[in-house]
């Protein structure tokens, strides 16, 4: 057994309790031993679990992993101290605020002879495993991806490129690599609201946009239009909405890569470098020119 700690009680945190309590019968995830919880609250206890000071957990010589559940801003920080103490370590995406720190982490993770997974529950839904079946083989014209949702903290959550990754990660994985043309950032500060644009090409030179939108009164949800020669995709596929399960399917990778049943995750971290560094570029277009980043 492998003793794990959950660091971080927001939304994903308390999944990550309840599937660690539970685990799937017969799946890797039934190799791994909840020690306790960290939490910057006092919380005292979850569900007769621990809550344990961040040093004991990164001491304990109990805990051999740590999941980070905590908002964005906090991933590099808590990964780059579990990885140093020695622990293996599952964090929620984004990995970091920078392709540049994600690579020091896989590079320290490696150093350490530890695993550092990333989570991606948005590549295992029902919902993407359609549209990939749906999108396979096509030849894309052009596309628009376009997301809204409500208000996002950019402070705790970082700039939309790298809290709405999990959109580009769709692009990526559907169409392959891309390359930034360019962006623009509308924001409303008092109304919490803004919207990202991101111009990006395929490989063959095909436009696609990524559209981030964020504000009050905003539904959660995703349009696309995917042109392609021989027709137009301009709805997700319907699938029952249910989203339970995918926190569990993702510890199972991660303990697969913990038992050494997943041998080589270089496809994986060169999607996730490949995402972060678009993130980058798009961060930097909107930053240096006044002109792409303007307020309402
Ligand atoms: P969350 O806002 O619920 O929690 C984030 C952090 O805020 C947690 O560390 C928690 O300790 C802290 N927090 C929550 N409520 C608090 C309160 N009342 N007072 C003080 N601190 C509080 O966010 P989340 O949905 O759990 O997301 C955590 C991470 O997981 C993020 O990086 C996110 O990108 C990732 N993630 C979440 C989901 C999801 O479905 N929730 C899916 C995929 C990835």
């Amino acid at each position: 057994m492998l003793g794990v700690v959950v660091v971080g009680i927001g939304i994903a945190g308390r999944v990550r309790i309840r599937d660690l309590l539970n685990p799937m019968p017969n799946t890797p995830s039934e190799n791994l031993k909840l020690i306790g919880f960290v939490s910057r609250r006092t919380l005292g206890k979850i569900e007769h679990v621990d809550q344990i000071t961040l040093d004991e957990a990164l001491l304990s010589d109990q805990v051999q992993a740590a999941i980070i559940c905590l908002e964005n801003s906090f991933h590099e920080e808590y990964t780059r101290k579990f990885l140093n103490a020695g622990k293996h370590v599952c964090v929620e995406y984004p990995m970091a605020l920078s392709v540049a720190a994600a690579g020091e982490l896989w590079d320290l993770a490696d150093a350490k002879g530890k695993i550092l997974h990333v989570e991606h529950i948005e590549l295992l839904t029902a919902e993407y495993n359609l549209l990939k079946q749906k999108v396979s083989g096509k030849e894309l014209m052009e596309g628009t991806l376009h997301f809204t949702g409500g208000p996002l903290d950019r402070q705790r959550n970082g700039f939309p490129a790298f809290s709405g990754i999990a959109r580009l990660t769709w692009l990526i994985d559907l169409f392959g690599e891309l390359t930034f043309k360019s962006a623009t950032l509308s924001e409303d500060l008092k109304q919490q609201y803004w919207k990202m644009t991101a111009h990006l090409h395929t490989k063959d030179n095909r436009a696609l946009t990524w559209i981030e939108e964020r504000g009050p009164g905003l539904r959660r949800g995703k349009q696309i239009n995917f042109q392609f020669k021989s027709d137009i995709l301009d709805r997700l596929p319907e699938v029952p909405n249910n989203h339970s399960g995918l926190f569990m399917k993702d510890l199972n990778l991660f303990v697969q890569k913990l038992v050494g049943q997943h041998l080589t995750d270089t496809p994986e971290r060169k999607r996730i470098l490949h995402c972060l560094g678009l993130a980058d570029e798009m961060k930097a277009f909107c930053e240096q020119s006044p002109s792409n980043c303007h307020d309402y």
